[in-house]
């Protein structure tokens, strides 16, 4: 009965809720802490709530289809046009609107040994063929990857940094690789985590849209801007790129509340300021805390951070689990012998290298 495609795509596996979780391990809720998906520990914004609660009151009313508010804050925000905006229902919406766009059977799509989930996923969903080229140290080969460019290719996805593993490139080798790639392939530059990026040598994918009409960047407030759960991002591109998305969208892919919500959001910069801060001293706090256990990790410009823990990291995960702290297992992005941590509030940093001392050292 299904199209013939559909049956290859493994489906998203989501966590246990929190409560139901509690009640299998015989733990408080207040006593388990989430570091698994890539949240911001902080909670949403406090003028994010107050929006959100006199937006309430509308809620019978459809909401702004065209995201006309949030379209020009983002505008203004980065110096662009309205028309290059595309809002989404999570950047993931984006993600596979653009794979809807410009791909389909026959056509081939490239992207990194240990990219983001999303990208075989909305591959598959269109019947287009996965194109997986070999990572180097975990990160994109940008090189390899231009190379993998045939007749056939209509898009590559690059992350920047990539989630499971926050490897990064810089501003020369994006430059090096939007160089090599033919204008008819489309380029999408997943920048979900940016925000926490602090260095002079990472490129920003805005410097790059005026040269580049085929590039397409995503952008999330799912995490530095604490919004994950009420599912908005975005992407930036050329007008004529984002007129396509447009036609392709649902009419109200965005809710009332995600809409003032990352308004909201985007007009609280200490949230951000201290989002970033409580991120980079959880990030020292786990490098240092993994080093003094003898753990492995590959160095993370995201929010999070895989650290090798060996063969036996599906009894570590589970035995985490237990304690109370859950993490993400990575074997389905072919990482067995790593975990994936999202940075938390310190002393959710500190329960958890506290529990893993005891299993490491067991
Ligand atoms: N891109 C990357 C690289 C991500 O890690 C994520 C979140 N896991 C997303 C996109 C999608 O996030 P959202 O749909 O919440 O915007």
């Amino acid at each position: 009965l299904t199209r013939l495609g559909v049956r290859a795509i493994q489906p998203y596996q989501p966590g246990k809720p929190i409560d139901e979780l509690a009640r299998e391990l015989g733990l408080e809720s207040a006593n388990i802490i989430k570091l698994a998906s890539n949240e911001n520990p902080l909670g949403p914004s406090p003028k994010v709530l107050v929006a959100i609660e006199s937006a309430a009151t509308e809620l019978s009313r459809y909401p702004d289809g065209n995201g006309f508010v949030l379209k020009h804050a983002l505008a203004e925000k980065y110096g662009i046009q309205q028309e290059q905006v595309t809002l989404g229902n999570g950047s993931n919406d984006v993600l596979e609107l653009i794979a809807r766009a410009f791909a389909g059977p026959g056509d081939e799509v490239i992207f990194s040994e240990y990219a983001f989930v999303v990208y075989p996923h909305a591959t598959k969903a269109v019947e287009a063929t996965p194109v997986v080229v070999p990572a180097v140290n975990w990160g994109h080969d940008l090189t390899a990857m231009a190379n993998a460019v045939t007749d056939k290719t209509k898009l590559v996805f690059v992350a920047n940094p990539n989630n499971p593993t926050g490897t990064w490139f810089s501003k020369e080798a994006l430059e090096a690789f939007l160089g090599m790639i033919p204008n008819q392939v489309i380029v999408v530059l997943d920048e979900a985590y940016i925000e926490y990026v602090e260095d002079p040598n990472f490129p920003n994918g805005l410097d790059y849209l005026s040269q580049y009409p085929n590039l397409v960047v995503t952008r999330t407030f799912s995490k530095a801007y604490g919004l994950a759960g009420l599912r908005v991002g975005y992407s930036l591109s050329s007008p004529a790129i984002a007129d396509i998305l447009n036609r392709l969208r649902q009419a109200f892919n965005v809710n009332s509340l995600a809409l003032v919500a990352a308004v909201a959001a985007l007009s609280d910069h200490q949230y951000l300021v201290d989002s970033i801060a409580i991120n980079q001293q959880g990030m020292a706090q786990l490098e240092s805390g993994f080093s003094e256990l003898g753990l492995n990790y590959i160095p993370s410009k995201g929010n999070f951070i895989a650290v090798e823990v060996g063969t036996q990291s599906q009894t570590i995960y589970q035995q985490l689990l237990a304690a109370g702290v859950i993490v993400r297992p990575v074997a389905n992005y072919q990482m067995p012998n790593h975990l994936r941590v999202s940075i938390g509030l310190p002393e959710e940093n500190q329960r958890l290298l506290t529990v893993l001392k005891q299993l490491v050292a067991a």
